[in-house]
């Protein structure tokens, strides 16, 4: 096994915790959760929009002309799945806590979670200093959507044994998904490893700007639009440091 491959399987790996963990939180203690999740949600928030903006926006436009073009695909797949697949969204507030939760919505999330995994692949492939951007950006993100998805279906009523597998299922996607693109990113040529990359891009604005964001709102916590600052000046000084 090669260094990078290694890198792709433990932080996919690492993810995959992430949402067990969120769930781990939400049984442990729902309200005391739910409360400081909006902290990291904040910081995820800001990893996931610098990461997109300043490292894999521009990596992508080195080695693709359509770049422009991929990151708005990007982000409509992931509307289309977080808005016709997901019929649960994150919402912290008890109001819209109870969607009606199909088949469907579970099918979604682990979509989007199989995808966080196939983006940690595509990125260590353009290369480490991308791979570890994408990884801290899919992880970070995992645990706060492990949270909410959890207290979600805790909240419709579902068994905790069910909802146990099922977050058990959308936690092992991401390091299928990863573990899936060792076998066909190496054989992408440079400007359909751009692309991809640029998808990436783009479901990360998206799920800042549509999923994350849009709770921070809720929130009403000033302190949450500095952790976002945070965030984006976090990855912008690792950036620096990685240069
Ligand atoms: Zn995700």
């Amino acid at each position: 096994m090669t260094d990078i491959q290694f890198s792709i399987i433990i932080s996919s790996i690492i993810a995959g915790i992430a949402t067990i963990i969120g769930t781990i939180f939400i049984f442990a203690n729902e309200k005391i959760a739910k409360n400081n999740s909006v902290y990291l949600i904040s910081f995820a928030a800001g990893i996931m929009l610098a990461t997109s903006f300043l490292h894999l926006i521009p990596e992508s436009l080195e080695i693709s002309e359509k770049v422009p073009f991929f990151v708005l695909l990007g982000f409509l797949i992931f509307y289309l799945i977080q808005n016709y697949l997901i019929t649960i969204h994150p919402c912290s507030d008890e109001h819209c806590a109870v969607h009606n939760l199909s088949t469907m919505s579970f099918i979604g999330l682990a979509v989007h979670s199989l995808l966080d995994g196939i983006a940690i692949g595509i990125g260590f492939e353009v290369s480490s200093t991308i791979g570890i951007f994408t990884a801290i950006a899919v992880i970070l993100h995992e645990l706060p959507e492990g949270l909410i998805t959890t207290s979600i279906l805790l909240h419709a009523n579902l068994q905790r044994k069910r909802i146990w597998i099922y977050s058990l299922i959308v936690a092992l996607a991401t390091p299928f998904g990863a573990i899936t693109s060792l076998f066909f990113v190496k054989n992408l040529q440079p400007h359909i490893l751009g692309n991809a990359l640029a998808i990436t891009a783009g479901s990360f604005i998206y799920l800042a700007s549509a999923d994350l964001i849009p709770e921070i709102h809720r929130s009403k916590r000033k302190i949450n639009s500095a952790i976002l600052i945070f965030g984006i000046i976090f990855i912008f000084l690792l950036g620096k440091l990685f240069h």
